[in-house]
């Protein structure tokens, strides 16, 4: 995580409209620009400046603008248009991410990940290859093709690529939304990641979970190994109550998420992944630290939430601290039903392909959520059904076939989702967002 010093130390834009790239890619298939994109190396923190102009290059092919924005140094956010009829009416927003958690072949890989080698059985193996740069490949595949069919676009269409999703876009989202050139294109929707899945249906985020991350500092008497302090005076004993008191919690909610594991909304997860402190082995150590990663279900409440935190610190006995590592604001959800004409229009495009959505909220998170707290209607969709869940696995990989039918399915969306009349769309997205906790 970079901290607000890093932040805008500066605002780099570039337009640019030839770029010179020794490449041909007008002439490759999507299949071969999909193993180009995967051979580039694009762990989080990377220079991006060959995915740039890979992108450069590929907006070249198309014939389209595209616009470089670097609010923080080494982190450039990608803006691909394709103007519509009428550019007054709100835009179709189509969002990836560029980097990719890390990969080393080492970790039991069966190819390199960054070959992009496509097995014997037709599954193309890579860092990407489900989260997410099939998505962006197939974004503008469809584009392309539409392009190519002459179908004109009433509303403007954009393909933004942002850099450090994976570490929770501090450089990235979070910044981007906050620009005027994030205003300008005066977003009626957002599409985002979504997710494989090993059935028939590909799942539809409308909302997402908010992170919470706390750490617990228990301090108590210092003393000889040798001496018997009594419990609820050491650092240890009072680490056993806050411990005792968030897995009661953490039961509690493990039995609703046991009860219906698809309906992530539902429960708070609650998970200790540090515990830390003592100094020698006949030492009483004067402090324990915990660090708790907590995911709030959508109808929490946060201030209640953060007043049941502090009973159960209270509880626990004197001299115990809190600190939030991250505390994020729980975002509104899209509304998903034929009342939001941008939903209908997915719903549409999906069925007319025959691929079957579901609408749900997925236990993590995504860039969605930023784009939702700034007022914009969003939501996740990757086309992977019938796909093992391997984002960020080792041997992540994907079916060429599911990667083409995918072009097939944003062809349909993006078509509806760019000619809905101006008629059917609020001006103000707002409408179409709920905020759930109560
Ligand atoms: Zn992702």
């Amino acid at each position: 995580m970079f901290g607000l010093v890093s932040i805008v130390l500066a605002v780099i834009q570039l337009q640019v409209s030839f770029a010179a790239g020794d490449t041909d890619y007008a002439n490759k298939t999507p299949v071969e620009l999909f193993q180009e994109y995967i051979r580039i190396n694009t762990t989080t923190h990377n220079d991006l400046t060959p995915a740039v102009d890979f992108w450069k290059a590929l907006a070249n092919a198309a014939g389209v603008p595209i616009n470089v924005i670097e609010i923080v140094q080494g982190y450039p956010i990608v803006v691909l248009k394709w103007a519509g009829t009428d550019s007054s009416l709100p835009s179709i927003m189509l969002n990836s991410h560029m980097d990719v958690v890390p990969a080393d072949i080492e970790d039991g890989w069966a190819y390199d990940p960054f070959s992009g080698h496509i097995d014997e059985n037709g599954v193309i193996y890579g860092r990407g290859t489900q989260d997410m740069k099939s998505v962006s490949i197939q974004y503008y595949e469809a584009l392309r093709r539409l392009k190519e069919n002459n179908v004109q676009f009433l509303r403007d269409v954009y393909m933004t690529l942002m850099p450090d999703e994976e570490v929770g876009a501090e450089n990235g989202m979070i910044q981007f939304v906050k620009t005027a050139e994030f205003k300008a294109m005066n977003v009626g929707i957002e599409l985002d990641e979504g997710t494989s899945y090993p059935l028939p249906v590909a799942p539809l985020f409308y909302q997402d979970k908010v992170v919470w991350q706390i750490q617990v500092d228990c301090h108590g008497v210092a003393a000889h190994g040798s001496t018997f302090p009594a419990t609820n005076e050491t650092a240890t004993g009072k680490c056993r109550n806050v411990i005792d008191r968030f897995f009661a919690f953490r039961d509690e909610q493990f039995a609703i998420a046991n009860a219906s594991p698809t309906e992530a909304e539902s429960y708070t997860s609650v998970n200790l992944n540090r515990l830390s402190g003592g100094t020698a082995n006949n030492v009483i150590p004067s402090r324990v630290s915990l660090v708790f990663d907590i995911r709030l279900g959508t109808k929490v409440n946060e201030e209640n939430f953060d007043n049941l935190i502090h009973k159960f610190i209270d509880e626990s006995g004197e001299n115990i601290t809190v600190t939030y590592i991250s505390k994020n604001q729980q975002s509104p959800a899209t509304i998903a039903n034929s009342s939001n004409p941008y939903f209908q229009a997915i719903a549409c495009a999906t069925k007319q392909v025959g691929i079957q959505i579901l609408p749900v909220v997925p236990p993590g998170s995504t860039d969605a959520r930023h784009v939702r707290n700034a007022g914009y209607p969003a939501f996740g969709f990757s086309p992977m059904p019938n796909t093992e869940l391997l984002l960020h696995s080792v041997n992540e990989r994907l079916a060429v076939s599911t990667f083409t039918n995918g072009i097939t399915v944003y062809k349909a969306i993006i078509n509806n989702l760019a000619n809905i009349p101006g008629s059917e769309t609020a001006e103000d997205g707002r409408v179409y967002l709920l905020t759930t906790a109560t």
